[in-house]
């Protein structure tokens, strides 16, 4: 859940206040941002994928909330390292250039592989020469 807003980071743009779905955030004036709701967060991370200065850091709990130490966080990378991960930002790779992996298929279940035989009466067609030649083809 979330658990930080850097006043040193922070622009005030008031982006996450409006984004989050569940209304975490009240605006202290002027657009800064205060976790008022904290039980209400989702972990959904929009938040954070929407700040332009990687201000926010949101833990990957949903269930408890974790002590954090900004300057510990921004040691190590993590602050605005999912808003990187998915490509958010001015050129930056895509989650879809990095991902080849086609999403359908981690949430289909896994299809037995068809005998030529079987593809042919789905495609209606004679089957396929296993050799691969054309000429083949009974
Ligand atoms: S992680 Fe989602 S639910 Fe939690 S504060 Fe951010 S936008 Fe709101
Ligand atoms: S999106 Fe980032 S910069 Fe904008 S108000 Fe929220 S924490 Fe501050």
């Amino acid at each position: 859940m979330i658990e930080l807003v850097s006043e040193s980071r922070c622009i005030e743009c008031g982006l996450c206040i409006r984004v989050c779905p569940t209304n975490v955030f009240d605006d202290r004036g002027g657009g800064f941002p205060v976790i008022a709701r904290q039980d209400d967060c989702q972990t959904c991370y929009i938040c954070e994928v929407y700040c332009p200065v990687d201000a926010l850091y949101v833990a990957p709990y949903g269930e408890y909330s974790v002590a954090v130490d900004e300057r510990v966080l921004e040691g190590s990378g993590v602050l605005g390292s999912w808003r990187r991960t998915v490509g958010w930002g001015p050129k930056r790779p895509t989650l879809a250039e990095l991902d080849t992996t086609p999403f359908i298929d981690r949430i289909l279940p896994s299809q037995p592989q068809l005998s030529a035989d079987e593809l042919a009466f789905i495609l209606g067609k004679a089957a396929p020469a296993l050799d691969g030649n054309p000429d083949t083809r009974p």
